[in-house]
């Protein structure tokens, strides 16, 4: 199954959380889930008890979605989290929060995970002072990220910087200066997500 590419804040809706897809409308009253709450479609303000199944789908359909990841993409990082020692939902999430287009995001160089995805997929964000343009790229403790020395890529990351009203999580720290750095202090865990998430369930879905 692809990636949605309808208007996202349906997504939200369905799923009853705010997912936080788009950049500064999250936070204002503008929000599709602050004004409806309710999924969207005839039937969207029925309540139905969700089954089993529905509840772990949901779960799963949720992180997906936050972190605007295609099935394939999703089944990998499920791969390397089921592979290390501890718990594999700990793991998956923290994998996760390791992506590059996310640390982008949540260092506040981006208003959304989709705009950190253009900035890396064009070439705007360097790891450890080398070009990076994998959005899934998975960053270790101590890595840098910076942007590129050219007044386009700065401005942007300026802009979001100033309008952003991000909180930059414990794993992560900026540095700002003529231009901004990001450090990864150490591996995040599972509390480091922002996401209201039950990893065990998607987990009990996916090892059926
Ligand atoms: Fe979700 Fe943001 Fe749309 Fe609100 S504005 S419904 S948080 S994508």
């Amino acid at each position: 199954m692809g990636r949605y590419t309808g208007p996202v804040c349906r997504l939200c809706r369905r799923e009853g959380v705010k997912l936080f897809l788009k950049s500064l409308r999250c936070d204002s009253p503008k929000c599709a889930i602050e004004r409806r709450e309710y999924a969207p479609g005839m039937h969207g303000e029925k309540k139905t008890k969700p089954t089993e199944y529905g509840k772990r789908l949901r779960e799963k359909q949720k992180l997906k979605r936050y972190y605007g990841l295609y099935e394939r993409q999703f089944r990998r990082m499920l791969d390397i989290a089921s592979r290390s020692t501890g718990n594999t939902g700990d793991s998956l999430l923290s994998l996760l929060e390791r992506r590059l287009d996310n640390v982008v995001h949540r260092l506040g160089f981006a208003g959304s995970r989709a705009s950190a995805r253009q900035l890396v997929g064009h070439g705007h964000i360097r790891v450890n002072g080398k070009k990076v343009t994998i959005s899934s790229y998975l960053l270790k403790a101590g890595d840098s990220v910076t942007v590129k020395n050219r007044p386009k890529s700065l401005g942007a990351v300026r802009t979001n910087l100033e309008e952003a009203r991000v909180t930059t999580p414990d794993f992560l720290t900026v540095i700002p200066g003529e231009i901004p750095e990001g450090k990864v202090l150490r591996l995040p865990e599972f509390g480091d997500c922002s996401l209201p998430i039950q990893a065990q369930l998607i987990i009990e879905l996916c090892s059926r």
